[in-house]
């Protein structure tokens, strides 16, 4: 396996990342996961723009996007594989213990992973903590990803694989790492980006194919919902069959495997500038 950190492709065993990393200490870092078929990453262009904003939002110098892109050109090109999940990390840097950002600037790591095909169908919970909508964090993509971590653990424990926030105004938001959709008397809805959800690439290619709304949710729509699916960059769309104790007989219904044929479909064709 080979990773490229800081200007250069090691072998995995030589890339070594400093203890007092930010990225480690405090979580001050952000990241994208890229899916990549056959060494070709999807949608980079959307991921590195979104990896800028989150470095942005997180007061991080700007990453040099070419950089970027000539590391996930490298890892992908050291490291064939059919079905892989690029990872991009882009964090504060090393410092001595208790002190600000040092003058060593970011630390860059792009490396890549098998990925496995996601069944089509899944479950999914909803978890008692809230997304906060107005918390410096909300929308960014970051490595401080610690309640997502417990949230996700919860949904292992009950036989999920994905769980659902609500914001602090009790509306619908996002999983842990994936958007949401619901099906509403044959119309298809999703949480806007005020409600606290990322701006997924997925859920934005989804909107615009399938028609879907963006819609303040409450939560109970779950239990109400034709229909509920999930999109992100390795799920593309999966459709839910279980939310909590209800069960949602025929998954995927129509307007999801229409949503996920369009995906499939449409998906080859997004142009990379
Ligand atoms: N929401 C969160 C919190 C995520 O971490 C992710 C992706 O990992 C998504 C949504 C889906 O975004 P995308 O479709 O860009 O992968």
């Amino acid at each position: 396996m080979r990773i490229w950190l800081d200007g250069s492709l090691r072998e995995v065993d030589d890339a070594r990342v400093s203890v007092f990393d930010h990225g480690l200490t405090v979580g001050d870092g952000v990241f994208e996961t890229v899916k990549a078929t056959d060494g070709v990453p999807f949608a980079l262009t959307r991921h590195l723009d979104r990896l800028a904003v989150s470095a942005r939002g997180m007061g991080l110098p700007a990453p040099d996007l070419d950089e970027v892109r000539r590391a996930c050109a490298a890892v992908l090109d050291g490291n064939p594989m059919p079905l892989g999940r690029l990872r991009i990390t882009y964090t504060g840097g090393h410092s001595p213990l208790g002190s600000d950002r040092g003058d060593a600037g970011p630390t860059l790591v792009v490396a890549l992973g098998e990925a496995a095909r996601r069944p089509d169908t899944t479950a999914v919970v909803t978890v008692p903590w809230t997304r906060n909508e107005h918390g410096a964090l909300a929308g960014l993509k970051t490595t401080s990803y610690g309640e997502n971590v417990i949230a996700l653990a919860r949904a292992r424990q009950d036989g999920a694989t994905e769980a659902l926030f609500a914001n602090t105004a009790g509306r619908l938001c996002e999983g842990t790492g994936s958007n949401v959709f619901v099906v509403l008397d044959g119309e298809l809805h999703t949480p806007p980006l005020t409600s606290g959800c990322l701006a997924g690439i997925t859920r934005a290619l989804v909107a615009e194919w399938s028609g879907a709304r963006e819609t303040d949710l409450p939560m109970d729509v779950l239990d109400r919902a034709d229909e509920i699916f999930l999109t992100s960059s390795l799920r593309d769309v999966q459709a839910v069959h279980r939310v909590g104790p209800r069960t949602l007989g025929d998954a995927p219904g129509p307007v999801t495997a229409k949503a996920m044929r369009l995906f499939e479909e449409r998906s080859a064709a997004v142009p990379e500038p």
